[in-house]
């Protein structure tokens, strides 16, 4: 048995939320980081942070496809090249936002302007969901 990511959240309300709804689907999950993410919502969204809700792996796809199905969201495509192979990252310019992040980090002071971003690998552009 191992332990993976299934999604990361934003704030606590949403992600008790799709616990919740998993539990009752018979997946059994729980939540890390939801105290540091309520406590320093600044740093949300830097380096994969957030309420990140953990599944047992043999649960991936289930647990997936019913995380889609109450979203409505298809497969993600891109926007400019409808392609398929999209991934989820810093995306472009990886060492610049690794720079400030360091620089955040050497001057405690939260830079919450650097967000993951989807990117597609087949056009080499950044785009949101
Ligand atoms: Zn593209």
């Amino acid at each position: 048995m191992a332990t993976i990511r299934l999604t990361t959240c934003d704030n606590a309300v949403e992600a008790n939320m799709i616990k919740n709804l998993l539990t009752n689907e018979g997946i059994t999950c729980f939540l890390t980081n939801e105290n540091f993410t309520s406590l320093m919502p600044n740093y949300t969204g830097m380096m994969g942070a957030g309420i990140q809700i953990m599944i047992d792996e043999k649960d991936a796809e289930k647990a997936s496809g019913f995380l889609a199905s109450r979203t409505g969201e298809a497969e993600l495509t891109c926007p400019n090249c409808n392609s398929t192979n999209v991934t989820f990252g810093l995306g472009l310019n990886q060492f610049k936002k690794i720079f400030f992040i360091l620089l955040s980090a050497l001057t405690f002071t939260p830079l919450s302007n650097l967000k993951n971003t989807f990117y597609c690998r087949d056009c080499k552009t950044e785009f949101k969901r």
